[in-house]
Order: structure tokens, then C-alpha cells, then sequence
């Protein structure tokens, strides 16, 4: 498996499709960057591809052919109703391929095969329906304007979008940006994790199956401060949407103000609480509370990796706890009993390992797992501590890894109190039978998504994004199309007015 281009070369990447015809919208010429990169399966370690790797010219040349398709193509032009076929037809593409793509993102970032095709796949295809709905439907309004005027917004493509996406959701990610930023008019350049390049790559396929224009969407596999350094400061991009870490955001941020101010919208990373009230069942509790910090070997923004449980039921919810992650099953994310997968690569095993020993070390107590398991390739046992306190680095610090934080509580303002008490507000989890508690905590925790008695309810419908240093700006909803438009204000004199 390789990167594969329009050239067929094995070599040329999918971001710079040459024009088909010399009416296309896009002019950009193909580049054949002559280094590659390795992506390796994280199974075995092993080298799963070489991909041809972007850097500043590929990534001018990318944003040259996104400008022109924006400038000068048809995508900008068309009526919502039109572009909103196209997507449709991405998105029953992306069904169509659902088998070979979660074999992808399974091989590439170590993601269940069968929750790839059931759900990731699926999400991806709604999320491009969601938004292909909303295509004919961006509008401005009428304005009430004093004097002899009339006036009324138009809401604009912002024109061409950087997208920055990380490893551990790589269908979601592309398609949580791209989908409204099509829907908006805008053109895309998106450069993929390094770590897992594969989906996007196929991505950009479809699209041109679809119909997308050329130089609407396109793909640049790199590293961060290289292909998304250069994208992050081009001059020449109007708007950056970005998730990943919180050191990366504040780079992007940074670069972004000091080349052209471009937008920048930043999704980042979390540590959030779930908090198990007296009342709850506990085996439901126990059950939604592992989901939300093993689910996707703990690789996951929301991740639930601070587990708060009130003293009436903390032993029997300890115990339980500890049963159900030695439950957890950790192999192959091929196997359909399979429950785990492998960490994405080396470093991040490396780095989840290094957090267990900083726990042990810092006097957190090890209950469950804590140790790599399996052969060979990058598996850790779920993993279960005790003892925690807040200023301890576990509980402070997103670990991105199955390491589960428990902790104990008397008082819903003390559970309030801990659950706010991290840089972060990305998600909260919320167990109990009783609703003024569940309405007070939801009211009161600083996150941008709060879950009553579920865990990973998402929806495109629902707005998903951080407080405080989980970032600023919505994926997902109506909201999040916003990020891709620009209003503008149109007033008109109307001097012969017979209403002034
Ligand atoms: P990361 O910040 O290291 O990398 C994210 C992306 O940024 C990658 O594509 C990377 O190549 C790129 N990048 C790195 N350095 C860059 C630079 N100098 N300039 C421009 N781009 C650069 O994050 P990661 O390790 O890939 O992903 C894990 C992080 O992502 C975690 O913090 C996690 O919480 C966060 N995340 C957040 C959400 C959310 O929606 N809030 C979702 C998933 C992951």
C-alpha cells in the first residue's frame, strides 16, 4: 500500500490533481515530493506504507490550486443545492468503501475494525449529509437600518480553509471540517496526522469520484512543522480549523497572527470528569465509566479519564471497576472480540507508559493493569489508579491512553468543585437517578459537552467544542458553519423612500 496520485506513478500525491480539462476550475500543476515517510501498523511496529511527504512548496502549491478552485471554479458558485448533491454522493461513496476504509484507519491508527465500519464510517456519511442539508440553506437577513436605506447580510465562503486533524479519529476529523466547510463554499487543504495519512488519502479519491471539483479539496501528508507549520502561516489561507493538543494550538495561533491573521478555530485536548452519584445503578455506572476512558484505548478527546464517585458506593464501584478492566479484552483490532487496540505508535505507548510511572511515583495507587501486554506492537492493559489526588500530574494532565483516575466525593458541590478543577473543559459525564442534581451539575461544570447517565452521545446536530484550554469554536451542529463564512453587511440608499 502506497500513496498513489493521479499519475499512478505510486509517487504523486491526490493534493495537487492536475486540471482534467482546460475548462477545470483547478490549475495547479502535480508535485512528486521526492521524500517519503513511513506509516507503520501499530500492531506489529511494522512498516504498513511509504507516503509522499509534503513540505512548504508542496504545500504552496496545494493552497495555489484550493485559491484558483476558489477564485475562479465553480464550487464557490454553484447553489447549495448543487454542491449539496455532490456531497450526497461522497457520502454514499464513503458507505460504499466502508469495508476497505475501516481496514485503513484500523491498520493505520490501530481503530476496531468492526466499530470502524459500524460506526466511524456511517458517522462520516451522516456528518456529510448533515451538512449537505444545510447547503441551500445559508442565509443572511434583512436589516433594519435608520434613514433612508435598506440593508441585509450575505453570509460568504471564507474562501480557503487549512485543516489540521490528529491521529486518533482520522474519518471523523476530515469529514467534521470538510463537511460544513464544503457546504459553506469554502476550498480545503487538509494535512492528515502523519501517523495515520491513509483515509484522507482515499478521501481525496472519492471526492473526485463525486464530482468535487479539482483544487477543492486537497490532501497534504506531512509532518507538523513542516507541511502544517507552512500551512498554518501561508498568506495565502484565510481560516485554519484545527484539533489536537493544546501546545499545538497555541503554535497554530501563534503562526496564524503572526503571517495574516487568518481565522483560526481550535479544537484541543481535555480531561474529563465522570461523576458517579450515590443513587446510580452501580453496574451501569461502572459500565458507561470504563466505555469512556477505555473506548478507543483511551485515544479520545472526551476521554473520561477522571472518574468521581460518591463515598456511599465508592468500594462496591472500585471493585466492579477493577473486574470490568480486566474484562476488557486487548488484542487485535481486527479480532471482533477484540475490545482494545494498540496504541497509535511508539511514542505514544512510550508516553502512556511514562504517565503510569509517574502516577506509582507520585503515590497514586495501581489497582489494575498498568503494564504493556502482548508480543509485540504497541498494547497497554487498561489501567485503573487509586489514591488520586487533584495536583497529582494523572489527574492533571491528559494522558490520551486507558489510564483511569478514581477518585472519591461526600458533596455535590465538592464533586462540582473537583470536576472543575483542571485547565480544561471539554466534556463531563453526569450519573444519577436524580434530576435537580443532574440539571445543578450540568449548569455548573465549565465544559463545552455534558453527558446525563450516557457517555459519547454524538450527534451532528449537537455543537462540540471546548471551555477554557480545550479551545474555542463548535465542530458539528449548525454552528459549526459559521466558522467557514463571512458576513457581510449590503446597504442601500433608497432616497425616494415613501415609508420616511
Ligand atoms: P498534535 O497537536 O501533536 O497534532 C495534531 C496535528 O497538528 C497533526 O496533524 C500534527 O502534524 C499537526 N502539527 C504538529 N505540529 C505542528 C505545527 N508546529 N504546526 C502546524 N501543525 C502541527 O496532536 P495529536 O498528538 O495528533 O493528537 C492528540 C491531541 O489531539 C490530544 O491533545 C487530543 O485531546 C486532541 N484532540 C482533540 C479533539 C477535540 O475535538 N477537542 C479531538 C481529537 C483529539
Amino acid at each position: 500500500m502506497g500513496s498513489t496520485g493521479d499519475s499512478g506513478n505510486g509517487k504523486a500525491g491526490w493534493w495537487c490533481r492536475r486540471s482534467s480539462s482546460p475548462s477545470s476550475s483547478s490549475t495547479a500543476s502535480s508535485s512528486t515530493p521526492s521524500r517519503t515517510f513511513e506509516t507503520r501498523d501499530p500492531r506489529t511496529g511494522d512498516v504498513l506504507a511509504h507516503i509522499a511527504e509534503a513540505d512548504k512548496a508542496d504545500v504552496d502549491i496545494a493552497v495555489k490550486a484550493a485559491r484558483e478552485a476558489f477564485e475562479h471554479g465553480k464550487w464557490p458558485r454553484m447553489s447549495g443545492y448543487e454542491r449539496s448533491r455532490v456531497m450526497n454522493k461522497l457520502a454514499d461513496l464513503v458507505e460504499q468503501h466502508a469495508d476497505e476504509l475501516a481496514a485503513l484507519d484500523g491498520a493505520d491508527a490501530g481503530k476496531l475494525l468492526t466499530l470502524g465500519k459500524i460506526i466511524d464510517m456511517p458517522a462520516a456519511a451522516q456528518m456529510l449529509r448533515y451538512y449537505a442539508g444545510a447547503a441551500d440553506k445559508i442565509h443572511g437577513e434583512s436589516l433594519r437600518v435608520a434613514g433612508k436605506y435598506q440593508g441585509y447580510t450575505l453570509k460568504e465562503p471564507i474562501g480557503v480553509v487549512g485543516v489540521i486533524i490528529p491521529w486518533n479519529f482520522p474519518t471523523m476529523m476530515f469529514f467534521l471540517k470538510v463537511s460544513p466547510a464544503l457546504a459553506a463554499g469554502c476550498t480545503v487543504v487538509v494535512k492528515p496526522a502523519e501517523q495515520t495519512p491513509l483515509s484522507a488519502l482515499y478521501y481525496a479519491h472519492l471526492a473526485k469520484l463525486a464530482g468535487v471539483p479539482d483544487g477543492v479539496i486537497n490532501v497534504v501528508p506531512g509532518f507538523g512543522p513542516t507541511a502544517g507549520a507552512a500551512l498554518s502561516s501561508h498568506m495565502d489561507v484565510d481560516s485554519i480549523a484545527f484539533t489536537g493538543s493544546a501546545e499545538i494550538g497555541r503554535t497554530i495561533m501563534e503562526s496564524a497572527a503572526r503571517s495574516n491573521l487568518k481565522n483560526v478555530s481550535l479544537e484541543l485536548g481535555g480531561k474529563s470528569p465522570m461523576i458517579v452519584f450515590d443513587d446510580a445503578d452501580v453496574d451501569m455506572a461502572v459500565s458507561l465509566s470504563t466505555l469512556a476512558v477505555f473506548f478507543n484505548k483511551g485515544e479520545i478527546c472526551v476521554a473520561g479519564s477522571r472518574v468521581y464517585v460518591q463515598e456511599g458506593i465508592y468500594d462496591e464501584f472500585v471493585k466492579k471497576a477493577v473486574e470490568a478492566a480486566k474484562n476488557w479484552k486487548v488484542g487485535d483490532p481486527f479480532d471482533a472480540a477484540t475490545n482494545m487496540g494498540p496504541q497509535v505508535d511508539k511514542v505514544q505507548f512510550e508516553r502512556v507508559l511514562k504517565y503510569i510511572e509517574i502516577g506509582k511515583n507520585e503515590g497514586a495507587t495501581l489497582l489494575t493493569g498498568g503494564k504493556p501486554t502482548g508480543d509485540k506492537g504497541y498494547y497497554i492493559e487498561p489501567t485503573i489508579f487509586v489514591d488520586v489526588k487533584e495536583d497529582m500530574t494523572i489527574a492533571q494532565e491528559e494522558i490520551f491512553g486507558p489510564v483511569m483516575s478514581l477518585m472519591k466525593f461526600k458533596t455535590v458541590e465538592e464533586a462540582i468543585e473537583k470536576a472543575n478543577c483542571t485547565k480544561y473543559g471539554l466534556a463531563a459525564g453526569i450519573v444519577t437517578k436524580n434530576l435537580n442534581i443532574a440539571n445543578m451539575v450540568s449548569r455548573s461544570v465549565r465544559a463545552g459537552t455534558v453527558w446525563v447517565n450516557c457517555y459519547f452521545a454524538f450527534d451532528p446536530d449537537a455543537p462540540f467544542g471546548g471551555f477554557k484550554m480545550s479551545g474555542f469554536g463548535r465542530d458539528q451542529g449548525m454552528v459549526a458553519i459559521d466558522k467557514y463564512l463571512q458576513v457581510k453587511s449590503v446597504i442601500t440608499a433608497v432616497p425616494d423612500s415613501p415609508w420616511y
